[in-house]
């Protein structure tokens, strides 16, 4: 789970990282009101989105009257903003942040992740910070420092002093030190997955300040994480997702033109890999779990059909704790509550009770059948000859 710049903000804050002062605001109007009330003779209004790269793409202004924050502001809420992390779509901008402008003597990076291969938290930091930092990652990494730390052990000071030496901060050693350690304990606490300071800055008066910050967090942590979970902002999310975790299935959006609906996240995974391994491209992945009511198989085509890419959607089911036959109704049901213009594949273990419910139902449905996912065999046909076999608005079943 992600969540807002001003959102981060605020958890920085109670955890004594200093950061500007500035408020969030919905309307032109409260945008002034908060530019007066921060004083100061320079702003900066940022729009808020899950998303980065706003600076170069215009979301992020500054402005040295409180007329000027209000047209920024005024230009930025309800403007759908493209960046290079939001894809050609953009984001809708909901609301912007004013801040008092901070004088920027020298930018730099400063992330926090959970590395998975080393199982340690690693602090990444760099010199050159700002909104550069992806190229100079790939051209110079060698300006990126690291540092693991064992959470088991925690950040230890001379790990602190290490990081501050590589990225000349040594001189202030100390403060740099105080504020790390914030920031772990900010990590540790509320189970981040990411924090990133870009940039985290040295103002002109010598003084720390993180400029930005994102942050993302572990869903399987959110159960002990009400406070963090609430922060969540669901128009940011695909919609797609929301809906889905509304209905218990457990569904990520992905990029490609075949949609899957099967049981348990392992097979989820398998049907994946087996698609791609023929040569498609998995559209989602959908893990409808155990106990499937057919409403909930309603509800994964649906979803799964409101993603314009999809062309094709493999069921793929293996009845353990699954009742094959109220899948199958499902998938009636499914074929019943709207129309389906794309080919439907359905494999399920415990076939010979799949395959009756299909039947039966199969006056109403556009298309149906079942097959293997591997090479064609004397189960059936294979999975995906059967996809181009079909073409949309086919009646027919399948050879096999
Ligand atoms: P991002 O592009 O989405 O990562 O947005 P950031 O919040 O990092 O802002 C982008 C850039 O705008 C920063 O790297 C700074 O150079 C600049 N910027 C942001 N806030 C201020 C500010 O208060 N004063 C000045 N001078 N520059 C700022
Ligand atoms: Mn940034």
């Amino acid at each position: 789970m992600n969540i807002h710049e001003y959102q981060a903000k605020e958890l920085l804050k109670s955890y004594g990282i200093p950061v500007p002062p500035g408020e969030v605001v919905y309307s032109d109007r409260a945008a002034a009101r908060v530019a007066e009330e921060l004083g100061g003779s320079r702003w900066v209004v940022k729009a808020q989105i899950h998303a980065g790269g706003r600076g170069k793409g215009g979301g992020v202004k500054l402005a040295n009257s409180v007329g000027k924050v209000a047209d920024l502001a005024d230009q930025m809420i309800g403007s759908t903003l493209v960046t290079a992390q939001t894809g050609d779509a953009g984001k809708r901008v909901q609301r912007v942040l004013i801040e008092r402008a901070s004088r920027i003597d020298r930018e730099f990076y400063l992330g926090m992740i959970v590395d998975r291969v080393s199982q340690k938290i690693v602090v990444i930091a760099s010199a050159e910070g700002g909104v550069d930092i992806e190229q100079v990652a790939t051209e110079r990494p060698d300006a990126i420092h690291t540092e693991h730390v064992d959470p088991g052990v925690g950040l230890l000071d001379f790990q602190c002093r290490k990081v501050a030496t590589a990225i000349g901060l040594a001189n202030r050693a100390a403060s740099f030190t105080r504020l790390l350690k914030r920031i772990y304990r900010l990590f540790r606490d509320k189970d981040c997955l990411l924090l990133e300071i870009n940039p985290f800055i040295v103002t002109e008066d010598g003084d720390l300040v993180a400029l930005d910050c994102k942050m993302e967090f572990d869903d399987n942590a959110l159960y002990r994480q009400s406070a963090v979970a609430e922060l969540r902002d669901f128009e940011e999310e695909d919609p797609k997702e929301v809906d889905a975790s509304g209905h218990g299935l457990n569904y990520v959006a992905l990029d490609g033109n075949v949609g899957c609906i099967v049981n348990g996240a392992g097979l989820a995974m398998g049907t994946m890999d087996a698609i791609a391994h023929h040569g498609g491209r998995p559209a989602n992945f959908l893990d409808v779990g155990g106990g499937a009511s057919p409403e909930k198989i309603a509800n994964a085509f649906r979803i799964v059909l409101t993603d314009p890419n999809v062309h094709a959607i493999l069921v793929n089911i293996f009845a353990g704790i699954n009742r094959c036959d109220w899948i199958a109704q499902g998938v009636v049901q499914a074929t019943r509550d709207q129309r389906i213009d794309v080919p439907v594949i359905v494999r399920g273990d415990a076939r010979r009770k799949f395959k009756d419910e299909l039947q039966t139902g199969r006056a109403k449905m556009s298309i149906c059948g079942t097959c293997d996912v591997g090479p064609a065999g004397k189960e059936g046909p294979s999975f995906w000859s059967a996809i181009t076999y079909w073409s949309p608005n086919k009646t027919d079943l399948p050879p096999g």
